[in-house]
């Protein structure tokens, strides 16, 4: 089966006066239909920029995209113009920040902006666009949808300006939704509503969505498949079972490590792990996460990891995972 989004050995960068940060170094994933993937890491990691990349919004310059290649429903996307970026998204791929406001004009009516859409994209008429919007607006969980129509932005609560950003986002029916922390703003009962809501509208329309969050209680419920970044590479992905029951990477432990086993759906955030990230000026030839790491060997330094199939869809970018590395349980008896 071909994949709905595939990316491949994806490398960006950004100009500086401080010189250039390699954000992205040689990231590849894919999304299949209906599948729900979660990219965690901290910030910094490069995750924003990955799917910042995939929707062509990073701003070129200072943005470089130095290699790679991104294929969207067989199509390669990696440099479409603005215009066609534009079309993509108004009709196959939905975008929710973590900032509903930053999705919402604040001088327009809800209503108007769930509708202006459908007139671009679908070519509705201003009643049916307006009768599909209302549509929207009570599939999203809004009461009084028909009165809500005709208020704007302010007058709705963080919680409920997601609910209109999502409608906009799947108003055109989207194959893929990009959703960049789209709970971390708001209160834990309302993030688990939103949640909720965009599992049951995944459920229902078999949209693919990327998730990226920073609360593992959030992946376990939502994802199949996780993808865990940092230092601007995937150094591990799996499905959600890999990554929780045998991960096989040093940083993915110390995410887990705040995850009371079994029940792995408990709300926890991920735990700072010691040490600052890697300068991503000048990124370490080896290893990014090697001075952070108790386990690194020698060759930890010196060489950047391969990616070690531990099964079919279970990749780890640990030298730990090569045969001739010494057991973790012989490195931890040894004083580690
Ligand atoms: Fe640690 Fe080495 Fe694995 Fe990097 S490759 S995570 S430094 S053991
Ligand atoms: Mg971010």
């Amino acid at each position: 089966m071909s994949h709905l989004l595939k990316v491949e050995n994806l490398q960006v960068s950004f100009k500086t006066y401080g010189g250039e940060v390699q954000a992205v170094r040689n990231v590849s994933f894919h999304v299949d239909q209906g599948e729900v993937v979660a990219i965690v890491g901290e910030s910094g990691s490069g995750k924003s920029v990955t799917v910042q990349t995939v929707m062509g919004l990073i701003p070129i310059p200072p943005g470089k995209i130095k290699g790679g290649k991104i294929t969207f429903s067989g199509k390669d996307i990696t440099n479409l113009s603005k215009r066609e970026m534009r079309k993509l998204k108004g009709s196959e791929i939905g975008m929710v920040f973590q900032d509903p406001m930053t999705s919402l004009n604040p001088t327009m009516k809800i209503g108007k902006q769930i509708a202006e859409g459908l007139i671009k994209h679908q070519k509705l008429s201003k009643a049916e666009a307006k009768q599909k919007a209302i549509e929207l607006l009570k599939l999203v969980g809004i009461p009084n949808a028909a009165e809500r129509y005709n208020q704007y932005p302010h007058e709705f609560s963080g919680g409920m300006r997601q609910r209109v950003v999502i409608a906009i986002a799947l108003a055109c029916a989207p194959k893929l939704l990009i959703a960049d922390e789209p709970t971390t703003a708001l209160d834990v009962t309302i993030q688990a509503q939103i949640l909720d809501l965009m599992k049951d509208l995944q459920r229902r329309m078999n949209t693919a969505i990327i998730l990226i969050t920073h609360d593992l209680g959030v992946v376990a419920e939502m994802a199949q498949r996780v993808i865990v970044m940092y230092g601007g590479i995937v150094v591990e992905t799996g499905t959600v079972f890999d990554i929780f029951e045998r991960p096989k990477h040093p940083y993915t432990w110390g995410l887990l490590e705040s995850i009371p086993k079994p029940d792995v759906k408990e709300k926890k955030r991920l735990i700072p792990i010691e040490g600052s990230p890697p300068d991503l000026f000048s990124p370490p030839k080896g290893c990014p996460f090697a001075p952070r790491c108790k386990y690194a060997m020698e060759i930890c330094v010196e060489k950047m990891p391969g990616e070690f199939k531990i099964s079919n869809e279970h990749i780890a970018k640990c030298w730990l995972n090569d045969p001739r590395a010494p057991q973790v349980e012989a490195l931890i008896a040894a004083g580690r």
